[in-house]
């Protein structure tokens, strides 16, 4: 073969839904020297990231930690863990990600029960409630930020209803995490997930997860063991906080990356860094709407503030605006997919591109590329 490309990526606006853009500082950390995964170095680093999660993800719970994986990851060591063969899950689906736990689950051999909503609509407390009293599942499911349509499911309702039959839920909190209120404990989540490349503004390759002492003694009370040997979370807490045996080869550099975002967030401050994603919503949602744009999700209370989805307009073809402002701007952006496909764009503002100067550069592009698509 010639000689390899040197690899000097283009300059890009990450506005998509993930991965974000990256602070100088995250770039810096992952580029200092690696020590080995059972150095005290790292234990002590990965006990701060802990730490630090539990800030971030509103818990106390002890067993908070990182595992080595996309958020992808997470959903497999969540629903491998809490998910047993022959067991009954109940599954809110509103959108592609809840589609995919539903086949993960089925992969775990449970008899998966389905509530459905259209694609970028909620369901109401009510309706949660009642499905879960009928078919009184063993563990509950549901998306919080769902990034196929942008619509945001509150828990609360929900993890009552669960906890009334007996049941653990799992929420994915992959999007919404540092950047939206999670707050695991006071919603009564008992396993949420996430992933590192979206609210958190670090590269993909991590997911962090938490567990409240309820769901871990069931995991523990397991007659079958977990069919993943890498995802098994009893394995991985030995590993990473009690005996600290090998388990795997953990990626020094993406905890560094995860270590210093995750510092970053806590300088600004957790309710601060909410507020700054809530405001430029609000300041992207009217710049849309001045454009003549209607947001898929109708009420704004039911939105993901960090993923909008803005609909296409009559006659604009989507495919061509989004390629016209990646190759003249440098601007990335998304389309949707399954039955949203060509109807709406997925427009991230998260980590350092929420600011107000970030969103009306955006909008200014945006509006520009409309006129000419
Ligand atoms: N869950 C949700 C809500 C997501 O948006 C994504 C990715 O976009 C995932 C799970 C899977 O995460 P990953 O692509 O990091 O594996």
């Amino acid at each position: 073969m010639s000689s390899p490309t040197p690899i000097h990526p283009p300059q890009r606006f990450l506005f998509g839904p993930g991965p974000t853009q990256i602070d100088d500082r995250v770039y810096e950390a992952m580029s200092r020297p690696i020590v080995g995964h059972l150095d005290a170095y790292f234990l002590q680093l990965n006990e701060e990231i802990q730490q630090m999660l539990r800030v971030v993800f509103g818990t106390e719970n002890k067993l908070t930690f990182v595992i080595s994986g996309t958020g992808s990851g997470g959903m497999e060591t969540a629903i491998s863990n809490f998910v047993e063969a022959g067991s009954k899950v109940g599954v809110l689906a509103n959108g592609y990600f809840c589609d995919r736990m539903t086949e993960m689950a089925k992969r775990q051999g449970a008899d998966v029960v389905r509530l459905e909503k259209a694609w970028g609509e909620v369901f109401s407390d009510d309706e949660a409630a009642e499905f879960i009293a009928r078919e009184r599942p063993r563990t509950v499911m549901y998306v919080h930020a769902e990034t196929s349509t942008g619509a945001m499911q509150k828990g609360k309702a929900i993890c009552a209803a669960a906890h009334q039959v007996d049941a653990l839920v799992i929420a994915d909190v992959v999007t919404s995490l540092g950047a939206m209120p999670v707050q695991v404990d006071e919603t009564g989540i008992d396993v949420a997930y996430s992933c590192t490349q979206k609210g958190l503004s670090c590269p993909p390759g991590l997911a962090p997860i938490t567990v409240s002492p309820r769901a871990a003694e069931r995991m523990n009370a397991r007659t079958q063991p977990n069919r993943s040997w890498y995802f098994d979370l009893k394995l991985l807490n030995d590993y990473y906080n009690l005996s600290h045996r090998y388990h795997h080869t953990a990626s020094i550099s993406l905890f560094y990356a995860l270590h210093e975002a995750l510092a970053l967030i806590l300088e600004e401050g957790v309710q601060n860094r909410w507020e700054r994603h809530s405001r430029c919503h609000a300041e992207f949602v009217k710049g849309i709407e001045a454009l003549g744009l209607h947001m898929l999700v109708a009420k704004p209370e039911h939105r993901v503030v960090n993923l909008n989805t803005p609909c296409v307009p009559e006659g604009v073809d989507e495919t061509k605006v989004r390629k016209t402002l990646l190759n003249e701007h440098g601007i990335e952006i998304m389309g949707g997919f399954g039955p949203l496909a060509g109807k709406i764009f997925r427009i991230g503002v998260m980590g350092p591109l929420a600011t107000e100067a970030h969103v009306a550069k955006f909008l200014q592009r945006f509006g520009e590329t409309l006129k000419g698509s």
